[in-house]
């Protein structure tokens, strides 16, 4: 293996140090710590265990944690009333809807519903409008905003490298490409209809792979030395029946032409909730008038 291997748990573990760290002063200015409420609709398990990783994480930071739990049975109407009730609430800084949303609820309706300010996720529209224009205002989904902190630490100036994000979802892929032009990578988008997905890899400095589909990128599809995110989190089938993670891209042949390689689990994965808090933190600030700490 030739690849050094991010460690996206230990930067998160910082990152969140350093959250925790800004709340007395907040508390100090303002009266009370920032707070986010986090909105399950139904039973989704994996949703439950995302909520209750988010809940420990935020009273650990020392915030406010406020959860909202509705029957899938639920109607949109409730729970654009209730978004609408935490839009108004003056101690919630950030609200966050845990998707997916049970069937015949309209995604889109209900984000666009979270007043802006407060979508800590990233997901609204004005917040993906404000990222697509360079804004420095925009609230940015937390995962493509921790990849991007992860290559920052291993690489510094990303400046003219060549990107290739795979997979062009509005959580993952297409924010992770805005970010990256930003930096002034060279970006390319690849996607399931991409031809000769190989070849464009291939040409990679920076290779994101937000797919899906367990073990999907090889080693011989790298550049030698090229630095690789694997945002994927796929669980699949063992003999013994528990299963185990695995991530978009084939980690034993990739760590020996990489130069660096995030692992599955605790690559990306760690990033999301650290990330979450500090969007959290940064909302909170501004909504108070506020210039958020720098360095987060
Ligand atoms: P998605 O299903 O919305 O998007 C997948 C994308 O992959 C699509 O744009 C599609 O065009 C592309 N794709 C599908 N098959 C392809 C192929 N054969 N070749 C090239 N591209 C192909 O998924 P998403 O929400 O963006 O998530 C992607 C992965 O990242 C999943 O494994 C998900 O679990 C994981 N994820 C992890 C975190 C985290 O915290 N680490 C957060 C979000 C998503």
């Amino acid at each position: 293996m030739a690849a050094a291997i991010i460690d996206g748990k230990a930067f998160a573990e910082g990152l969140r140090g350093r959250v925790a760290a800004a709340i007395p002063a907040f508390a100090a200015a303002i009266g009370r710590a920032p707070g986010l409420a986090v909105v399950l609709v139904g039973e989704d398990p994996a949703s439950q265990v995302y909520v209750r990783s988010k809940h420990k994480a935020t009273v650990a930071a020392g915030m406010e944690s406020f959860e909202h739990r509705l029957p899938a049975t639920a109607s949109q109407a409730e729970l654009i009333a209730l978004v609408e009730r935490l839009n108004v609430d003056e101690t919630v800084d950030g609200i966050l809807v845990q998707l997916p949303l049970p069937a015949g609820m309209d995604e889109k309706a209900v984000i666009a519903a979270i007043d802006p300010a407060k979508d800590v996720d990233g997901f609204h529209v004005i917040n993906s409008g404000k990222l697509a224009v360079g804004d420095a205002d925009a609230l940015v989904p937390c995962t493509p905003l921790g990849c991007l902190m992860l290559l920052k630490d291993r690489l510094g100036d990303l400046s003219g490298l060549e990107a290739v994000v795979i997979g062009r979802s509005n959580i993952v892929g297409k924010p992770m490409a805005q970010l990256l032009l930003q930096e002034s990578c060279t970006v390319t988008i690849a996607h399931s209809r991409t031809r000769d997905l190989p070849a464009v890899v291939r040409r990679a400095d920076i290779v994101v792979a937000a797919v899906g589909r367990p073990d999907m990128v090889k080693g011989d599809w790298l550049k030698p030395g090229a630095t690789v995110i694997d945002v994927g989190i796929n669980r699949v089938a063992t003999e013994d029946g528990k299963g185990h993670l695995t991530g978009d891209v084939d980690f034993a042949s990739a760590a020996d032409i990489a130069g660096a390689i995030t692992p599955v689990p605790g690559g990306v994965g760690p990033m999301t909730i650290a990330v979450l808090l500090r969007n959290t933190l940064v909302a909170a600030h501004r909504r108070a008038g506020l210039e958020a700490p720098k360095g987060l």
